[in-house]
């Protein structure tokens, strides 16, 4: 997605070669705009899946996957990583590992927001090991509800979870593909191949 690329290119920090920083469009402060395209980019590749709910991991998910749940005009669902008192129904819960904090964390939906009947279109900020995504998967599995597709604005290729999820049979749809983050620098998959 152009838009995208050029704000990765333009404001994006290489923090290491293995961690990009978006904290000016995605992650800290949000582009609302770029949220919108990102969203309707997302509903547009997936309408046709009659999606009936978006799931998301907080909190970096939460932007694009509030627009896409808005361009397909279905409800938001956010998994919680930490279970508030508010939640005191039965919760799915899967186990993820946080590529970011380098810890396990549990992470929590209500039973009562997903059943056998929902299409779920998972969406969230980046792709990495994949960790964050199967956690997701694992809960639409528990909810017996059938993952319909999976939207990721940043892909880090060059990491598995790409290759992972793939291989599980999981369309995915990444807005932007890293190929490396050596040297400082971003180089996009189109790059390499060019
Ligand atoms: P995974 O579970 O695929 O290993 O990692 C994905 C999760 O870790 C995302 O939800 C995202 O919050 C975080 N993450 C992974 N890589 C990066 C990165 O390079 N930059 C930022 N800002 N977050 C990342």
């Amino acid at each position: 997605m152009r838009e995208l690329i050029e704000k990765i290119m333009e404001e994006g920090e290489v923090l290491s070669e293995h961690v990009l920083k978006v904290d000016r469009f995605l992650n800290h402060q949000v582009d609302p705009q770029l949220m919108k395209k990102i969203g309707e980019h997302f509903a547009d590749e997936f309408r046709h899946e009659r999606i009936t709910k978006v799931l998301t991991l907080e909190s970096s998910g939460i932007s694009p996957a509030l627009m896409t749940a808005y361009e397909l005009n279905v409800p938001l669902l956010v998994a919680r990583k930490r279970k508030p008192v508010t939640l005191s129904e039965n919760t799915y819960k899967a186990s993820v590992y946080s590529f970011t904090k380098r810890e396990e964390t549990e992470i929590f939906v209500s039973q009562t927001l997903l059943d056998c009947e929902d299409r779920v279109l998972i969406i969230d900020d980046f792709l990495a090991n994949g960790q964050a995504a199967l956690g997701l998967t694992d809960i639409v599995a528990q909810a017996k509800a059938h993952v319909a597709g999976i939207g990721i604005v940043i892909e880090k290729a060059f990491q598995g979870g790409g290759q992972l999820l793939r291989s599980r049979g999981y369309r995915v749809v990444s807005l932007a593909r890293i190929a490396s983050l050596q040297d400082g620098t971003v180089k996009l998959i189109e790059e390499v191949m060019c």
